[in-house]
């Protein structure tokens, strides 16, 4: 049977899975969810036998149900194919007494490759399926890693457009190198003067701007989302939850059956709900730990049922956390309630940057500040020799503070989002505070030596590269911007 997709908000048009996916967010501003959660048909042993791809299709043909058997498979081999650096895709690693989920090792290291991979795919394929003849224009905004690796995913997809915007400086030099050097004839990046919220709140404007919407559709240009927003980003993310597990199990770290913990650095919420995802389909999960950075707002939601904006924003030194509206969450709330509670507290959010809204539920909030980041990456590459980047080491701090304040055993996995060299320059600084002034690129060289790994291929020289892409824009000009573009 067919799992339609609805309006967190409560809009009445439901949607096939390939319909949600073309238009990213629904009419009314609210996300698209199933309007059933999906359960597992298949003996949860079977998933130890599966490689990446094979698991991959058993849990996406139960989300994206109205994807035929050949196209979802097609998506799956176009995706995860050696465009990884690894055959395992996402494998575990241990150090110390920590398992990590790398999630890093597609074309751009960091874990927006687990879904912007195939997200062009399952787009295209639902453009094709749903008689779309407009060029679709994917209209991103980052905090740095789903940005480039949004660039990657559509560069050159015939019948599609891209747009990026950035906080001009809010991301990491790598991050921003990354950006303003990609190639491809129909992709275009922009720095926006502000932040991630104020360029995630411009561009959902654009999307529910009718005006604007109709007036490009004459001239032959539909919108959609390559952000967390998108269904088709999320859905793939719930893949790997369940190959962890497997994984775990095959380490002989967990029984079959038994429950486990996930800790996850979190920004715009889209990774861990998937695995809350997974866990509502069928995965045994004890805990879901959200770690925050600094810009502790899901910490102090968890932790008081209140969520509450107006406070600084704080420039941390993982930036693809920095955020402090998290969209997905909207997500939680309408599982957890119905749309007139979600669409009345959202409403709240907007006007006075304040709700209440009490969850008692697998959700732990911790966060840790930037000083714990880095002694937790320092001590961690003492003793074993394992260097994490900043986000993951966030999630390292904040898991070890959830044990010594609860003594929970659950084996635990660390979900890791980003390859250290993507951050190099702080992750150096944290293992020695005598290269606190070396140059982003010179780090990645000394990173290299001082962890006796070879820097992954698509960073190597990426400041020798040619940029492409000079704009920097005010934030109220994005709709004029993106008019331009699309003349
Ligand atoms: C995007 C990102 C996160 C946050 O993930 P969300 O799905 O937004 O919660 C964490 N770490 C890294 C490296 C990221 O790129």
């Amino acid at each position: 049977m067919d799992i339609m997709f609805k309006s967190t908000r409560g809009d009445k048009n439901y949607v096939t899975a390939s319909q949600a996916i073309v238009k990213g967010i629904a009419e009314d501003g609210g996300l698209y969810v199933p309007e059933a959660m999906p359960t597992i048909d298949f003996p949860l042993e079977k998933i130890t036998e599966w490689n990446y791809r094979e698991l991959a299709y058993e849990v996406l043909k139960l989300v994206l149900t109205d994807y035929t058997e050949e196209e979802l498979k097609y998506c799956i081999a176009s995706a995860y194919d050696e465009k990884f650096d690894t055959e395992l895709i996402a494998p575990l690693v241990s150090a110390g007494n920590a398992d990590f989920l790398e999630l890093f090792h597609g074309k751009t290291i960091a874990f927006k490759d687990m879904a912007l991979s195939i997200l062009p795919y399952l787009l295209k394929t639902a453009a094709v399926k749903n008689g779309v003849k407009e060029e679709i224009v994917i209209l991103t905004a980052t905090s740095g890693d789903t940005g480039k690796a949004a660039l990657e995913g559509f560069a050159d997809v015939e019948g599609t457009q891209i747009i990026v915007f950035f906080p001009e400086d809010g991301v990491s030099a790598v991050q921003k190198a990354q950006m303003v050097t990609q190639q491809g004839k129909n992709t275009c990046v922009a720095g926006i003067r502000g932040n991630f919220d104020d360029a995630q709140t411009a561009v959902k404007k654009i999307f529910t701007d009718n005006e604007l919407k109709a007036e490009l559709k004459e001239k032959g240009y539909v919108f959609s989302s390559a952000n967390s927003i998108n269904i088709g980003r999320l859905a793939p993310q719930i893949v790997y939850y369940f190959y962890a597990y497997a994984q775990m199990v095959k380490a002989g770290k967990l029984a079959m059956g038994e429950k486990v913990n996930f800790t996850v650095p979190t920004g715009n919420f889209g990774n861990i709900l998937a695995g809350y995802y997974a866990m509502n389909m069928g995965l045994p999960v004890n805990r879901l730990i959200c770690a925050s950075n600094d810009n502790k707002v899901l910490y102090d939601f968890f932790r008081t049922g209140a969520y509450d904006i107006n406070r600084e924003f704080i420039v941390t030194v993982s930036p693809s956390m920095d955020i402090l509206i998290s969209s997905n969450l909207e997500r939680l709330l309408y599982h957890l309630s119905d749309s007139d509670r979600t669409r009345t507290v959202m409403s709240e959010l907007s006007k006075g940057g304040r709700y209440e809204f009490s969850i008692d539920n697998e959700f732990t909030g911790e966060f840790a500040t930037i000083p714990e980041t880095f002694k937790a990456i320092h001590d961690l590459f003492y003793e074993t020799g394992y260097v994490m980047d900043t986000h993951t080491a966030v999630a390292k701090a904040a898991y070890d503070k959830y044990i010594a304040e609860t003594g929970d055993n659950t084996p635990n996995v660390i979900v890791s989002t980003a390859s250290p060299y993507k951050f190099a320059k702080d992750v150096l600084k944290a293992i020695d505070s005598k290269y606190e002034n070396i140059d982003a690129f010179a780090a990645l060289e000394k990173l290299s030596e001082v962890s006796n790994t070879p820097i992954p291929k698509p960073i190597k020289d990426i400041d020798k590269r040619e940029v492409l892409h000079k704009s920097v824009i005010d934030r109220d000009a994005l709709a004029d911007f993106v008019k331009n573009k699309l003349k």
